[in-house]
């Protein structure tokens, strides 16, 4: 079957990491496990040795018509639907959701998933290293940027390992790395509104090499820096997420608006 290039095809090859893939998620019997995109399975077949069922969602009927004549239909329920227009999933029913996610739209996936507020599933994905590097970047470091924070206020970020570009049919021109994103509990999501603590991570890293001085300019004043005990001065690379959900509850507190 010929990989459709719309639809990020990149199909898994290498059993090594395939079994590196599963070792990983270390799933069990009666976990429920949500799969973006299974294609033709590299994934989901393995999984099912391990777990009884999977629901997955895939965009392509082409992927899906093959897979259903290799899994039993009483081992998998399959959406034909594209992820992020779907509603259909009830998501707080997952344990784990899992994917070699199509990179053209591997952020929006993350966002979408992340701000689902009943949504506690420990996920495992596949991504390009330069977003996975991003959503597990140490403060002051060079990937540290509006993905790492929004990703870091909601999980804690694992960069488990790289998996090189011939893995996969077609090759990509890139090299991919696998992640893990745990769930942080609720006591310690702190921000009033995910809306607002969104535009303040926009505004901080508007412009990366300006200060917040200037990112907030006709926004927040000196003062407003002092009150938060947060210099001006700093850039958005030097502010922590504890820092950022602070900025989020200053703007709540103080009635401030964009
Ligand atoms: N899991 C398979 C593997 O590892 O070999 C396929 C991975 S391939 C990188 C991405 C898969 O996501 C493809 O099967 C593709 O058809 C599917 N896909 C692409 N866009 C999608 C969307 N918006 N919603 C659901 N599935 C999508």
């Amino acid at each position: 079957m010929r990989a459709k290039k719309k639809y990020g095809q990149n199909f898994l090859n290498d059993l090594e990491f395939i079994n590196k893939i599963i070792m990983a998620i270390k799933p069990k019997k009666d976990d429920s496990v949500l799969e973006i995109g299974p294609g033709l399975g590299a994934i989901t077949i393995p999984m099912l040795k391990h777990t009884k069922h999977i629901t997955a969602i895939e965009i392509d009927q082409d992927m899906i018509d093959q897979l259903m004549k290799k899994i039993p239909n009483e081992k998998i329920t399959i959406y034909n639907e594209d992820f992020l227009k779907s509603d259909a999933l009830q998501f707080n029913a997952y344990t784990h959701i899992i994917g070699n996610l199509p990179y053209y739209i591997s952020s929006a996936i993350l966002m979408k998933i992340a701000k689902l507020p009943d949504c506690n599933a420990e996920l495992h994905f596949m991504l390009q290293k330069e977003v996975a590097e991003r959503i597990t970047a140490n403060i002051s470091t060079k990937a540290y940027g509006r993905l790492s924070v929004i990703l870091q206020y909601f999980y804690r970020t694992e960069y488990l390992f790289e998996i090189p570009a011939q893995s996969f049919t077609p090759a990509p021109k890139i090299t991919s790395a696998f992640v893990r994103l745990t769930r942080k509990p609720r006591i310690e999501l702190l921000a009033k509104n995910i809306d607002t603590l969104e535009k303040v991570i926009k505004t901080a890293f508007q412009q990366k090499r300006k200060t917040l001085k200037n990112n907030f300019k006709g926004i927040l004043v000196e003062k407003d820096f002092l009150n938060l005990n947060i210099s001006s001065n700093l850039r958005a690379e030097s502010i922590s997420v504890s820092d950022f959900i602070k900025i989020e509850n200053y703007f709540y507190k103080e009635k401030l608006f964009f």
